[in-house]
This record gives C-alpha cells, structure tokens and sequence, in this order.
C-alpha cells in the first residue's frame, strides 16, 4: 500500500464501488470500455455535492453526460475564440454524441444564486464567481423585484426562472437551435428540492414547476414543503 494522503473516505467508498456496483456492473463497463459511450441525455446541473445527477436520476454507467459548474448556467453562445467549458461540453453532447435530450437541473439553496442575490459590492477582474453569477441577471430581471418577498421564496423563484434562462441560452447555439426545431433535440428545465427529495419538471405550456413521481414521494416521505 503506497503512502498517500489521499483521504481514507475515498478509499473506502472505492472499495464499497469494487463490491457492490463494479461487480453487479462489470459487463456494462466492459461493454462501455469496448462500444464507447452513448447517452442519450445530457445534464447540466450545480457543483454543488447535494445534488448530483447521477444519484437523483439514479443513472448507471454510460446513460448521463453530465456539465457541472456553479449553479448549473450556460453562457450565451459567443464565438470568441476563448476557452469555453460549458460550450466545448455542450459541442460534444451535441454534434458527437447526439444526445437527444438536455436537462438543466437547478436545485434549492444554491450558493450561487444566493451570492448574487446577496452579494452586491462592485466586481474586482478576480472575482470569478460574482463574474459567472452575472449570468443570471435576465432571470432576475424575469423574477422581477423581491419587494416584500421572503427571502428563501424569492430565491426559490431566482433559482427556478435561472434554470428557465439558462434554456433560452443553450437555444443561441446554432447546433442546439436547429435541432431542437427539427425535432431531434428536446430541452428541459427540472429542479431539485434538496431537503425533501422533490423533484419538478417544468411545464413547457405554463411555465410552470411541477412535482414528478408526487405520489410516490408523499407515500413514502409525507408532505414536508420542498
Ligand atoms: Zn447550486
């Protein structure tokens, strides 16, 4: 065993992974190691480690392509010339791995939303996230003044009209828009409740958030809000 300060919690999920999912998902990791991958959804969703894909959609190796960034946002399409994560991932679902469909999972108390709504002091040139979280000022705009609002339930909204945004933006690339016109692509907006395990789907006529798979959630959790 070399020595490493490689934390031990890693390690011991590691062997946990060997066995109990490598062994019950050996083939499929063959086959994927053999065929290449070929998901047909891409996600795009918050860094933030309450809310990973993977584990909330219950996915196994080889079904999810996943883009994480902080609060799960995707720039404008802009052609500079830059070093562009999200879009260089958002190329490859598209254009190699014809994905069929994109998710944009948003989640509750995000710390990136709330920096933006909180943190108001002028942005010095190395203040990366308050850069990145000025992305979401058409949803704030959208949302519109918090007035009188709580502030957890007008976080709520910022949270959930970013991910709706964040739609609008993946439709300014050309290889997003076109497909989805033709039918080969469909976008999603979704949103996950941390505490209570809800998830919600926007609903593309109203606009609206709804809870998925509610029955069963308040079979087994009752009703906690969120
Ligand atoms: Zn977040």
């Amino acid at each position: 065993m070399p020595t490493t300060s490689f934390p031990q919690h890693l390690i011991d999920g590691y062997r946990a992974f060997l066995g109990g999912r490598l062994r019950s998902e050996q083939d499929r990791y063959r086959e994927l190691a053999e065929a290449g991958q070929s998901p047909e959804v891409m996600v795009i969703s918050c860094c933030d480690s309450r809310c990973a894909p993977e584990t909330i959609f219950n996915a196994r190796p080889g079904e999810l392509f996943v883009a994480r960034n902080i609060s799960g946002l995707v720039p404008p399409y802009t052609p500079d010339g830059a070093t562009r994560a999200v879009s260089a991932s958002l190329e490859f679902a598209v254009k190699a791995l014809k994905v069929k469909h994109i998710v944009v999972l948003g989640h509750a108390q995000c710390g990136g939303i709330r920096a933006y709504v909180e943190d108001s002091k002028p942005l010095s040139p190395g203040d990366f996230i308050g850069h990145w979280m000025s992305l979401i000022e058409p949803a704030a705009k959208a949302v519109g003044p918090r007035g009188d609002m709580p502030l957890d339930e007008y976080l709520t909204k910022l949270e959930q009209a970013s991910v709706a945004a964040t739609l609008d933006n993946l439709m300014t690339f050309p290889c997003v828009k076109i497909l989805v016109e033709r039918g080969k692509l469909t976008l999603h907006a979704a949103y996950f409740g941390v505490a209570a395990g809800r998830l919600f789907v926007r609903d593309s006529a109203s606009g609206q958030f709804v809870q998925i798979a509610a029955n069963e959630h308040a079979k087994i959790f009752g009703t906690p809000r969120f």
